[in-house]
């Protein structure tokens, strides 16, 4: 579901549907909830019931204080604020629970932009896909029934110029391909006429996406154009077919003729990102290897729990000592009714089936409390199981007689997902991968539910390693740079999000204690969330913007890096060599740098780059925004470029700001598109725009040691169509950022920067009043500034214009 134009939004009543949906929460003392409490300054838990789905929501702020005020209550709250004339719109990943405690606290909700139906939507729709795939395999191998069909068929052969290069790209389908990891080899003749053979030969490798084997392919140079091509597979199918030229792409594409992309078909799960780099590594061994990055998360597992009971003093907790796959969800436990007056209470544990029998009194009328069948279970049922009371209450309320229940960890991934703690992987690209070479650091999925960043960074592997070998420019960035890229930080909350609840954002570690919300009813609103648990700026320094509660959905965890996926980030980040890092988050279509955090009260920023870095943030920004509207025209805008705690809200201990602060990496933030699991062919578009900007980073990274250059700019005016006014365009000497006043005073980084997406687009028209005085700067992509002006509002070396009607 697509947010169109959100800045153009309007305040409006609560919509039916959010009304309608709250209707059918049931008041129970699961949902912490305190009502009536205003945000500010105290623990304001919001905890989800158990098995609700959530949705996004606006909720509708009249002003930056009452958005802190919200962002402290813990809420969950996706990348996309806008702000309008009326006030600010934030969007709340919220259950129908946590939607109705936000209204109890005098928050005004406004539309439903994502329900969780639609989750449901995208992941029917990637099992179809892959379905698909499947189908056409079993299509294909059936169309083989013919005598005299050979196994493997040439889809697509392709010649192209690229430079001085000849360049062969063939794809290719075989019937083995689903099960043998085979390449296919190629053969070619050297012209009409000539013999196949005789042009030499080229591998071919699988192209496998989700698990499902797709074709094989691969491009090679060569030194002749060939007119036919061959391929004998390794059962003895022979197919031939003709080499078409491929169609060239307009000249002024950074790309190139013959650029290869496009290489995702559906959304991928962890397991399939990791699969995915594995695959590339191993079929590029000279230029990526695969690294298992040093900490295993706690894993896609939970113990087998279960409540019994509903008054909460009669609430038993139980949760096996087991994980749930290693024999925890085997358990049950059974509290007997013994049915005859004065019984001792009692436990029987036969196998892994717990029976309790509950005391009664002389009248026959069950007397156990759940204090004491709790002591009763963890005495005698104490290898299996551990009890306890409900969240701390002292249990005094007598136990209800409950069949017989099984204990479950709840979750459904199948088996295929692993419950061990899981490797996190990066691929590590380049041609010289000994840290000799400026690196440039990629991850995505700190946030679980944003599927499509880990496509970015998939996509944008697979192109530098793709094409490598008849792309000079991409040649140049694999030989001259150590890009680390890691799809899916966070791995477990990958998988959760996928298989069982789609809004999930943390990971799934439960750092709740057993007096706390520690319990089954609790459980789907553990964990921590990756991107607060940082160590720049954090809850732990006084910041705003995190959670201090173990059910917050931006709950900073226990401690600094106490989590594995943040070590591991930080372990990233130690490298020396790197000196540029992108975070990939969705959604919103930002692009950000630090500061990242504030404090409240005060809005104490932590401290803010100097101007020179601030240069190289925005000159840079510009080539990558750039990169990114080539693809369809989708423009970053400038309100939503910017440092994090100007254009979004305060995030403490997030990790660009302890990449920045920390490690003195320039790290960006990007982002991703309107939604978190849009429909497909929008995530595909996003993928497509997002991996241009991250291409178009490592080409930044690049020309960054080597330009000196400062750029030049100048203005151009021409007579308007309206009388007494003059368009006026800038006109630049390479990519760079222009900010300028019409004002007359001195122009900064605060000032106006001119286009929304560069120079290289053409930039925006700009129609002034005839005589309008212009002062102006640029900043290219290195840091180097126009004429070296200083950008504080005092130096006057600016760039100085008027915008003047043409003599005669
Ligand atoms: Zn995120």
């Amino acid at each position: 579901m697509r947010i169109p134009n959100p800045g153009a939004r309007r305040w409006r009543a609560p919509v039916v549907a959010i009304a309608a949906v709250s209707a059918l929460v049931l008041v129970s003392p699961a949902a912490a909830v305190t009502p009536g409490a205003d945000g500010a300054g105290e623990s304001t838990e919001l905890s989800r019931l158990p098995d609700e789905a959530a949705s996004v929501v606006e909720v509708l702020l009249a002003d930056s204080a009452e958005l802190d005020r919200l962002v402290a209550t813990g809420v969950d709250l996706d990348h996309d604020v806008s702000r309008t004339e009326e006030g600010i719109v934030a969007h709340a990943v919220v259950t129908p629970s946590e939607a109705a405690a936000l209204r109890a606290r005098g928050y005004r909700l406004g539309d439903v932009v994502f329900r969780a139906a639609d989750s449901a939507e995208r992941v029917e729709e990637r099992a179809a896909t892959i379905a698909a795939h499947v189908a056409e395999n079993q299509a294909f191998t059936a169309s083989l029934a013919t005598p005299d069909a050979a196994d493997v068929r040439i889809i697509r052969a392709d010649y192209y110029t690229s430079g001085t290069s000849q360049i062969l790209s063939v794809e290719a389908k075989w019937a083995q391909g689903q099960t043998s990891t085979s390449t296919l080899t190629v053969q070619r003749d050297s012209g009409p006429g000539t013999e196949i053979g005789s042009g030499g030969s080229q591998t071919i490798s699988r192209f496998v996406d989700a698990g499902v084997y797709l074709y094989h392919r691969g491009a090679a140079t060569v030194t002749a154009r060939p007119d036919r091509i061959r391929i004998t597979s390794p059962t003895g199918g022979v197919a031939v077919a003709q080499v078409k030229e491929w169609l060239p792409i307009p000249a002024d594409d950074p790309e190139g003729p013959g650029y290869q992309q496009d290489f995702v078909t559906s959304y991928l799960t962890p397991t399939d990102l990791y699969a995915r780099i594995h695959q590339l590594a191993a079929e590029f061994p000279d230029l990526a290897e695969v690294v298992e990055l040093p900490y295993r998360t706690n894993g896609y597992r939970r113990k087998a729990q279960a409540v019994l009971g509903t008054a909460n003093a009669g609430r038993v907790a139980i949760d096996s000592l087991a994980w749930g796959h290693q024999g925890g969800n085997d358990i049950s436990v059974e509290l007997v009714n013994p049915g005859a007056a004065s019984q001792p209470l009692a436990v029987t544990v036969t196998g892994r089936d717990i029976r309790v029998r509950l005391a009664t009194d002389a009248a026959g009328t069950v007397t156990s409390t759940a204090a004491q069948v709790v002591a009763a279970l963890n005495a005698d049922a104490g290898t299996l199981v551990r009890a306890y009371t409900y969240r701390g209450n002292a249990g005094a309320g007598v136990v209800a007689p409950a069949a017989r229940t099984m204990l479950t960890d709840g979750l459904r991934a199948p088996a295929t997902v692993s419950r061990e703690p899981h490797p996190v992987y990066a691929i590590r690209i380049g041609k010289h991968r000994d840290g000799s070479r400026p690196g440039v650091l990629a991850y995505a999925q700190e946030h679980a539910r944003e599927w499509v960043p880990p496509l970015v960074a998939v996509e944008t592997a697979e192109r530098l390693l793709r094409n490598y070998g008849h792309d000079g420019r991409t040649k140049q960035l694999l030989n001259n740079l150590d890009i680390w890229i890691a799809p899916s930080v966070n791995p477990d909350g990958g998988h959760y999000s996928f298989y069982d609840f789609a809004s999930q954002r943390r990971n799934m570690t439960n750092h709740c204690p057993l007096t706390g919300a520690a319990d089954a009813l609790a459980r789907n609103s553990w964990g921590v969330d990756n991107n607060r648990n940082y160590t720049e700026y954090s809850l732990f320094d006084g910041y705003s913007g995190a959670s201090s509660s173990c059910t917050g959905d931006t709950y900073a965890g226990p401690s600094e890096l106490s989590e594995p996926e943040n070590r591991n980030l930080d372990w990233l980040a130690a490298r020396e060599n790197i000196k540029f890092s992108m975070n990939l988050h969705s959604s919103g279509n930002y692009f950000m740098w630090s500061p990242g955090a504030y404090a409240v009260p005060g809005r104490v920023s932590a401290p803010r780059p100097t101007l020179d870095q601030e240069s190289f943030f925005w000159g840079a920004s510009s080539r990558i925004l750039t990169a990114i509207k080539r693809h369809r025209n989708m423009a970053v805008t400038p309100a939503r470029t910017g440092p994090i705690s100007d254009v979004l809200y305060s995030a403490a201990g997030n990790s660009g700001d302890m990449l920045w602060y920390k490690y003195g990496i320039y790290a960006w933030n990007f982002e991703v598109g309107t939604s978190f699991q849009p429909d497909w062919d929008e995530a595909h578009q996003e993928t497509m725009e997002f991996a241009n900007g991250l291409v178009e980073l490592m080409r930044v990274a690049r020309d960054f040691d080597t330009d000196h250059q400062r750029p030049i700019t100048g203005l151009s005016t021409t007579p308007s169509d309206a009388p007494g006014m003059v368009d006026v365009t800038f006109t630049a000497s390479e990519p760079a950022a222009v900010f300028y006043t019409l004002d007359g005073t001195a122009p900064t980084y605060a000032s106006t920067r001119y286009g929304s997406a560069g120079i290289r687009e053409g930039g925006e028209t700009l129609t002034v009043p005839a005589g309008t005085t212009v002062h102006w700067f640029s900043v290219d992509a290195a840091g180097n500034v126009e004429n070296n002006y200083r950008a504080d509002g005092t130096a006057q070396n600016f760039r100085k214009g008027a915008a003047a009607l043409p003599a005669g």
